[in-house]
């Protein structure tokens, strides 16, 4: 007779209705509301209560905390946003004298973080690009390799069960910045990860209302570290995002469904239009990656990249368009896009846009997406 927790069965679009929520109890609500509190009725010595002091501990950073456990397969710490998470990833797993294997072409953001303040800690960086073949031999000596898959802007994807194989054979811990697909698109832990991290700014939270970001992990050790990273640095996040992203959390398999759907059309719109040089998209089976990400993701993620012919081309192409909104981010219901270029600290060439699909309806986006090419011809 099998003793498997029969939740563990159900799929994520079950899960994730009621991930973390409380057990029903008569006249409460489903997900309790916010709770805003810098302290908490606290008496008696020794320290006994469960909630003393606002930035310790919060109920409503729990629930949030178990439902994204329960999806992530190991216990969660959350943040005040992705860039939050990772700091406190490097600060607890790397110390003085350690080396940091990290993605040359990763969110920017996040290697500035380690080639700077981390660098200046006696931390040593060492960058490869997230489609390199050989990444395994460029571990020796180090003490954590984090993965960014796909990353971020230009959608590479690397293969992360044979590189935790590799690292396992050499001691070192493996991370995976997973803000791209989601824990619902690919789950690291599962893979072998050690740690399993994302900006919840992005599509977990999926409406653009908010900066939030957890970090997950294997076991007690590296979660108190990563609790107590959080309480001295004081990177909590407000109870109020946390409340938003855990309603939101409920509708994530439907928003995804139909932004990878819109992002896959896109891409394949995009692959046939002459205007456009290149197109990444891992779900695209054209894709140099496609082989790689569907072995280790259930959904291809919202973001699709693709490159036009100049500058001028690419902001013809953000003033024709009616249904594409300019912004940075990504992973929000509205679709928006960015000429990466702008960023001085991401190198990407002067006409690369990343766009990110949102829930409109497809044929709308593709009429829209076509009419806007049509214009960046005439250019
Ligand atoms: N990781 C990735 C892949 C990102 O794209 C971002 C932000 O764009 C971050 C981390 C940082 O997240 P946040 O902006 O929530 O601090």
């Amino acid at each position: 007779m099998s003793n498997a927790n029969p939740e563990d069965r159900l799929r994520d679009a079950t899960r994730v209705v009621r991930a973390g929520l409380p057990a029903a109890s008569q006249g409460a609500p489903f997900l309790p509301g916010p709770v805003f509190a810098g302290m908490y009725h606290f008496s008696g010595d020794p320290v006994t209560s469960p909630f003393t002091y606002g930035r310790f501990h919060n109920p409503t950073w729990t629930h949030y905390e178990e439902a994204l456990a329960e999806l992530e397969g190991g216990p969660v710490v959350a943040f005040a946003s992705g860039m939050a998470a990772l700091a406190a990833l490097f600060g607890t797993a790397l110390s003085a004298g350690d080396t940091l294997v990290m993605p040359a072409d990763g969110y920017y953001t996040g290697r500035l973080l380690a080639k700077g303040h981390f660098a200046s800690a006696g931390i040593q960086i060492r960058e490869v690009l997230t489609a390199a073949p050989d990444a395994g031999a460029q571990l020796r000596g180090a003490k954590l390799l984090l993965l960014e898959t796909p990353s971020n802007p230009g959608l590479d994807v690397c293969d992360i069960a044979a590189l935790v194989r590799a690292a396992r054979e050499q001691g070192v811990l493996v991370a995976v910045d997973n803000t791209t697909p989601t824990v619902l698109g690919q789950r690291p832990l599962a893979l072998g990860a050690d740690y399993s991290l994302a900006s919840d700014t992005k599509a977990l939270s999926g409406h653009a209302d908010l900066l939030l970001g957890h970090v997950a992990c294997r076991d007690a050790e590296a979660d108190q570290k990563l609790r107590t990273w959080r309480t001295q640095m004081g990177s909590i996040p407000g109870p109020m995002e946390v409340w938003l992203a855990h309603r939101s959390l409920a509708s994530l398999d439907v928003r995804l469904e139909r932004m990878c759907a819109n992002a896959l059309a896109i891409a394949r719109l995009l692959a046939d239009r002459r205007e456009v040089l290149r197109v990444r998209y891992p779900g695209l089976p054209i894709d140099s990656a496609h082989a790689v990400a569907r072995r280790q993701m259930s959904r291809f993620g919202p973001v699709v990249s693709f490159e036009l012919a100049s500058q001028a081309h690419a902001e013809r192409f953000f003033r024709h368009s009616k249904l594409v909104s300019e912004a940075t981010s990504f992973g929000s219901v509205r679709t928006t896009a960015e000429r990466r270029a702008r960023w001085v600290n991401d190198p990407c060439p002067p006409g690369f846009i990343r766009l990110s699909a949102g829930c409109e309806d497809p044929a709308d986006l593709l009429a829209d997406l076509s009419q806007t090419l049509d214009a960046v011809s005439r250019l």
